[in-house]
């Protein structure tokens, strides 16, 4: 079967042209205090960012559940927890990465599992990430292409 021409766009997409750049990114360090960490989560709505070391490398990913978890003691949470403990002391470090050279079909199927994954370039910076929202977004579109493209 032959492809649309958006179809044959869309399979030389690369993540890097799909991704939210790291400047836009909300992200925390492993040495902050997970008071910090919870605020810039509620602030920005995000159930979870990731955690990044002083060189921009990718070493975790935070999120409100584990610290809230975390701070949840026999009689009620332990706020003072939230400033006695780092990100780094809770973090989970099992995070789904993708190279920013990758291509959307890929992007999508370590999506599957993950709301978002951390991208990585050559030398093992953190480079963005990739959303389901942006992969979706890509979907959608070809989807309207391609009805249309079977009418005409
Ligand atoms: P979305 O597909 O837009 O719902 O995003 C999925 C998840 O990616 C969000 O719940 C956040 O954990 C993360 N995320 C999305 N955009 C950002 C951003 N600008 N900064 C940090 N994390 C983000």
């Amino acid at each position: 079967m032959s492809m649309t021409q958006e179809e044959q766009q869309q399979s030389k997409l690369t993540v890097k042209e799909l991704m939210i750049p790291a400047e836009k990114v909300a992200h925390v360090q492993g040495n902050n205090p997970l008071e910090h960490a919870l605020l810039v989560l509620v602030k920005s709505g995000y159930f979870a960012v990731p955690v990044l070391d002083s060189s921009y490398r990718l070493v975790g990913s935070i999120s409100k559940t584990t610290i809230l978890d975390q701070i949840l003691g026999i009689d009620g949470y332990e706020t003072d927890k939230l400033s006695d403990m780092t990100v780094q002391d809770v973090m989970d470090t099992e995070v789904v990465s993708i190279h920013h050279d990758a291509t959307f079909i890929e992007g999508l199927k370590v999506l599957i599992d993950a709301a978002y994954a951390c991208v990585i370039d050559e030398a093992g910076l953190f480079d963005g990430i990739l959303t389901r929202r942006a992969i979706l977004k890509e979907v959608n579109k070809n989807y309207y292409h391609s009805r249309y493209a079977k009418k005409i």
